[in-house]
């Protein structure tokens, strides 16, 4: 019953999305030849960063002769025996607020970098690397897929073990449709193929790192999904991700994420961090991709009228309730760096990593 709802609901919101091309912002426009405010703001920000930021434009994808560029922002010590974490923005074009709490994000890293000790501690024994519009093209339009019509977590190159949910899951029928994977054998989409260049370069070479990419549509609540996204089975690393969930229950006892497999939801195709992470698992590193889903029902059910525009159905609308979101998660990114940079006290070991995986399984799965 609750899939259908779900099942429903997302395709309400996609076939929308191929109607709406303009969408307002929430920032102000710049001298950045990308129509994009997002980029326009990110570039902004690039001009206040010095030598401690490092910037890399991966590439421009171009869309009617206007550029949109694909940055990466590297912060930290590089060297490959530091632990990584990344926040992710953007991968559906249509949840610009996981794009804008990374935005944020960094733009209060680079103000508190010209003051704050703890913060340059932080950073010289961790990298953080910000991807913060993955798919610039599709959020432009305001549509989730990009703008070959392909939606990027399906776009992966692997298959769900066994049957997926009926269309949600992932198809090849066409781009015309919503979560189209793209066609059979073909390379993945430039987007994907950076994300997972970016990840597979510098996350996965690295002891212990860390994911976080931000999505928005699901529910009333906040949820925090982890693999597998193409199979009901857990997680190798289902230990460590019980391990640090009790660990921010404890260190945070007032939020109220919700932590879970997605495949309690739904179950797909061509799921980025599914492939991720199984190429992880041959490295012999821990590697734990989280994707963070804000329960944009909440803010439709409080304003019921942003119903009427698609840019309403995902994202925070009234000025308050998009500051609200813009700050409430940052508890959340600051205690994934913190864990990050202090993996080697925490992480199960021995005895109590079969204690823990016992317990995730208690906690997950049926038994
Ligand atoms: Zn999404």
């Amino acid at each position: 019953m609750w899939s259908r709802f779900f099942m429903i609901h997302r395709l309400i919101q996609s076939c929308l999305g191929l109607l709406v091309t303009r969408y307002p912002s929430p920032y102000s426009s710049s001298t950045s030849s990308s129509p994009l405010p997002e980029i326009q703001f990110l570039e902004q920000l690039f001009s206040l960063c010095d030598q401690r930021i490092r910037v890399r434009e991966l590439a421009t994808v171009y869309h009617k002769h206007d550029p949109f560029p694909i940055y990466s922002i590297h912060m930290g010590n590089p060297d490959p025996k530091t632990p990584k974490i990344a926040f992710i923005g953007g991968v559906h074009g249509l949840e610009r607020i996981g794009s804008q709490i990374v935005i944020a994000y960094l733009e209060t890293l680079i103000n508190r970098l010209e003051w704050d000790a703890l913060l340059h501690h932080e950073l010289e024994n961790l990298e953080l690397i910000l991807l913060p519009v993955i798919n610039p093209v599709g959020m432009y339009h305001g549509w989730r897929a990009n703008g070959n019509g392909v939606d990027l977590m399906r776009n992966a190159p692997v298959d769900a073990e066994g049957k997926v949910s009926f269309m949600v899951g992932g198809h090849r029928l066409g781009p015309w449709l919503p979560w189209y994977r793209g066609r059979k054998n073909e390379d993945m989409q430039q987007e994907t193929q950076i994300l997972v260049d970016t990840i597979t370069e510098y996350l996965l070479p690295s002891p212990f790192s860390m994911v976080l990419d931000c999505h928005s549509g699901f529910g009333m609540e906040d949820r925090i999904w982890f693999p597998y996204a193409g199979t009901s089975r857990p997680p190798e690393n289902l230990a460590e991700i019980y391990a640090l969930k009790q660990m921010f229950a404890a260190s945070y006892p007032n939020q109220n994420y919700i932590i879970e497999p997605q495949t309690h939801h739904y179950t797909t195709h061509g799921d980025i961090w599914d492939y991720l992470y199984k190429n992880a698992q041959r490295s012999g590193n821990t590697f734990l991709p989280f994707t963070l889903e804000l329960g944009s029902w909440r803010w439709v059910r409080k304003n019921p009228w942003q119903i009427k525009s698609l840019i309403g159905l995902f994202n925070p609308v009234m000025p308050h309730r998009l500051q609200r979101a813009l700050r409430r998660h940052n508890v959340l990114l600051e205690f994934l760096l913190r864990a990050t940079m202090s993996f080697d006290n925490w992480l199960p070991r021995g005895k109590q990593r079969l204690q823990f995986h016992h317990a995730g399984l208690d906690c997950w799965y049926d038994r």
